[in-house]
C-alpha cells in the first residue's frame, strides 16, 4: 500500500506540532522517519496509523482517504519501544491473538491459525519458544514477538515507533539487519521512527529527516549523508566543522585563508559558513597556498582504525577536528603542539539566510 501525505498540519494548543508536511511512501518501501526529540515523528507516525486527527491536509492510501474508517479497519500493524506483550498470554497466544478476536466470520479456523503462528515464529526466529511467557524473554525477543503479532493479522502497512530504543547496542544492531532481511521478505510498506542516525542510515531505503514539525530532507541514506541540504542535516548526521568566513567571487575568505567556493563565483562580501566533515580535511606541514588554515594539535586518539586529531585554530578561538585513517595517520607523524595547515578536500557552504538551526 503506498502512502500520500499531502500538506499535513497538526496543532497541540497554540504548538504547531506538524508544519505541511508533504511526502509520498511507496508501496513496499521501508522509509525511516529520523530526527531529534519532538520533530513530530511519533504524531506523524499517528497520524498515518489513524490514532491522532489531522488539522488540515490528507493522507492518502493507494490514492484513497481512509479518515473515515476506524484504526481497526485500516489494516495496520504497530510495533511501539514498549509495545507490551500479554504478560498472561504465551508468545504463541500473543501472536496469535490479533486473528482470535475477529468476528467469527472473518475468524481462520484453529488449524489455520496454528499454522500462521508457527509460520511467524520462524520467521523472527523463534521457533521453540511458542510456550515461554513474555517474562521468559530477552528484549530483544519480546520485540520480535511483537513484530510476529504484528505482521500475523497480515497487514498492509507496518509502522515501528523507536522499536529497538529500550535494547542495547549491540542487540538493537543485530534486530535491525534482522529487520531489513525480514522485510526484503515480506515487503510490507514500513514506517520506521527513529532518532538514531546510524540505525536510520542502516536499515532504509529512504529517510525522512525531520526538525521541529518540518521535513528538512528526504533521500536514499547515501544522498542524506553525502549531500546534506541544510546545515541542520549536516549537523544531525555526523561531526562537521565550521569555517565562518565571508564570500567574494568564489572565495570563501577569513584570516588569511582563501577557500574554493565555485557555487557562489558572483558572490560580493556575503556572511557565509563552510561545512567540512573531519575526513574531508587533510592536514600539511607547510603552508603551500593560502588554502590552507593555521592550526595547533592538542589531542590526538584512535577509535579501531580511525585517528582523530584536535585542534585549536592559530587565527581565531575556535577548534578544528579532523579524522585520519590508520596508514595516513602513521605517515604524517604528527605530534603533540604542531603547528600544521589543514585544508578542505570538500566543503559545502551555507549562508546564514538558509539557517534553520
Ligand atoms: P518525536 O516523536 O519526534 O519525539 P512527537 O511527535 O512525540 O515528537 O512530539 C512533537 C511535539 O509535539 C513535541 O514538542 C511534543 O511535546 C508535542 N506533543 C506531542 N503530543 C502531544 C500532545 N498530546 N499534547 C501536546 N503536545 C504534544
Ligand atoms: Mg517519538
Amino acid at each position: 500500500m503506498s502512502i500520500e501525505i499531502r500538506n499535513v498540519t497538526k496543532h497541540y494548543g497554540s504548538f504547531e506540532a506538524l508544519s505541511n508536511i508533504n511526502l509520498t511512501i511507496p508501496k513496499g518501501e521501508l522509509v525511516a522517519l529520523l530526527g531529534p526529540s519532538g520533530s513530530g515523528k511519533t504524531t506523524l507516525l499517528r497520524m498515518i496509523a489513524g490514532l491522532e486527527s489531522i488539522d488540515t491536509g490528507e493522507i492518502l492510501f493507494d490514492g484513497q482517504d481512509l479518515s473515515e474508517l476506524h484504526v481497526n479497519q485500516r489494516n495496520v500493524g504497530f510495533v511501539f519501544q514498549h509495545y507490551a506483550l500479554f504478560k498472561h498470554m504465551t508468545v504463541f497466544e500473543n501472536i496469535a491473538f490479533g486473528l482470535k478476536v475477529r468476528k467469527r466470520s472473518l475468524r481462520p479456523p484453529k488449524k489455520m491459525i496454528e499454522k500462521k503462528v508457527n509460520e511467524l515464529l520462524e520467521l523472527v526466529k523463534l521457533s521453540g519458544f511458542a510456550n515461554r511467557y513474555p517474562s521468559q524473554l530477552s528484549g530483544g525477543q519480546r520485540q520480535r514477538v511483537a513484530l510476529a503479532r504484528a505482521l500475523a493479522v497480515e497487514p498492509k502497512m507496518l509502522l515501528l515507533d523507536e522499536p529497538f530504543g529500550a535494547l542495547d547496542a549491540k542487540v538493537r544492531k543485530e534486530l535491525r539487519r534482522w529487520l531489513r532481511k525480514l522485510h526484503n521478505e515480506i515487503q510490507v510498506t514500513s514506517v520506521f521512527v527513529t532518532h538514531d542516525q546510524e540505525e536510520a542510515l542502516d536499515v532504509a531505503d529512504s529517510i525522512v529527516i525531520m526538525n521541529k514539525g518540518k521535513i528538512e530532507q528526504l533521500g536514499s541514506p547515501s544522498e542524506v549523508y553525502d549531500k546534506p541540504a541544510s546545515p541542520f542535516v549536516y549537523d544531525f548526521l555526523g561531526s562537521v566543522n565550521l569555517f565562518h568566513g565571508r564570500l567574494n567571487q568564489g572565495k570563501l575568505q577569513f584570516g588569511s585563508t582563501q577557500l574554493d567556493a565555485p557555487d557562489y563565483l558572483h558572490a560580493t562580501d556575503i556572511q557565509a559558513v563552510g561545512y567540512v566533515r573531519p575526513y574531508h580535511l587533510k592536514i600539511e606541514r607547510q603552508n603551500y597556498s593560502d588554502e590552507a588554515i593555521p592550526a595547533t594539535i592538542i589531542f590526538m586518539h584512535s577509535i579501531g582504525p580511525t585517528w582523530y586529531i584536535e585542534m585549536k585554530r592559530e587565527d581565531s578561538d575556535n577548534y578544528v577536528e579532523v579524522e585520519l585513517s590508520r596508514e595516513e595517520y602513521e605517515l604524517l607523524q604528527l605530534q603533540l603542539g604542531e603547528l600544521v595547515y589543514v585544508s578542505p578536500k570538500e566543503m559545502k557552504v551555507f549562508i546564514p539566510e538558509d539557517f534553520v538551526i
